[in-house]
């Protein structure tokens, strides 16, 4: 969250800075199965980002004393190109780094049906190429796409989005300068059909009224991005019939 800062976020006429409404996403678009040696991948660009995310899987998990008898295990890890920022991040894993990791592997760990693949493991890796806030979110809604192009069975998708709190207005999903100066950052991940939470943090405060108008918008804004999931891979299924792959 941000320090004081002269810079305007609402505009006098309620728009924000980048021009959009309270409740106005910034635009979606995810590609599916752009890499060729990942048995499932995913490219999502979400305003200003651009994150691959890649999974293989189920083998079988390695180092041995890591696999569990009863089901397979989840190991993400989320990096952040040291080009994504304006500011060179120095390569490598870091705090934020191993807790976005962690937080975006319970989440899948929920929505695939670990309990299939004893003694398995399934590796997600996100790379953030670009970053321009909401990445753990838009990692984490590509990665769902990624585990679904690999095949492996999930219960639901996950599906995420954040909301905020910015000049004492709830606002949904975020950009950069909203992230660093605004009051509160809140990102929601749901399974998309239970609408089961699977992963909530926030920086910040927020009332209990205000918290509730949050979750209500990004709930509302999951049902959007999760038909964009959807599209995705359905499109990429009709594109392989069509060529006979
Ligand atoms: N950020 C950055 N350098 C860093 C980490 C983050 O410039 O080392 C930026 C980046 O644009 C990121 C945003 O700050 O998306 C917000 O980061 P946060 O930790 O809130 O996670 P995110 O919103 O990306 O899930």
């Amino acid at each position: 969250m941000g320090t004081e800062s002269d810079i305007k976020l609402i505009n006098e006429d309620g728009t924000r800075i980048d021009g959009r409404t309270a409740e106005e996403l910034r635009p979606i678009k995810i590609e599916t199965n752009v890499l060729n040696r990942a048995d499932g991948s995913a490219l999502i660009e979400w305003g200003g980002n651009k994150i691959l995310a890649a999974v293989y899987g189920p083998r079988e998990a390695y180092p041995k004393h890591t696999q569990d008898i009863n089901r397979a295990i989840v190991k993400c890890k989320y990096n952040m190109a040291a080009f994504s920022v304006d500011e060179r991040k120095r390569p490598g894993p870091d705090r934020r780094s191993i807790e976005i990791s962690k937080v975006v592997s319970e989440a899948l760990t929920a929505a695939i049906m670990v309990e299939k693949f004893p003694r398995a493991q399934v590796d997600v890796f996100i790379e953030v190429l670009q970053a321009d806030a909401g990445t753990r979110i838009a990692g984490l809604t590509a990665a769902s796409v990624a585990v679904a192009a690999a095949g492996i069975p999930m219960r639901d998708f996950v599906v995420g989005c954040t909301a905020g709190k910015v000049e004492g207005k709830i606002v949904l999903d975020l950009c950069k300068e909203e992230d660093n100066f605004g009051e509160a950052d809140l990102p929601v991940a749901v399974m998309s059909n239970s609408g089961k939470v699977v992963l909530m943090q926030m920086d910040g405060s927020l009332s209990l009224d205000e918290f509730n108008q949050a979750t209500e918008m990004i709930v509302r804004a999951t049902k959007v991005i999760n038909q964009i999931q959807r599209d995705a891979l359905s499109a990429k299924y009709a594109a392989s019939m069509e060529g006979g792959e």
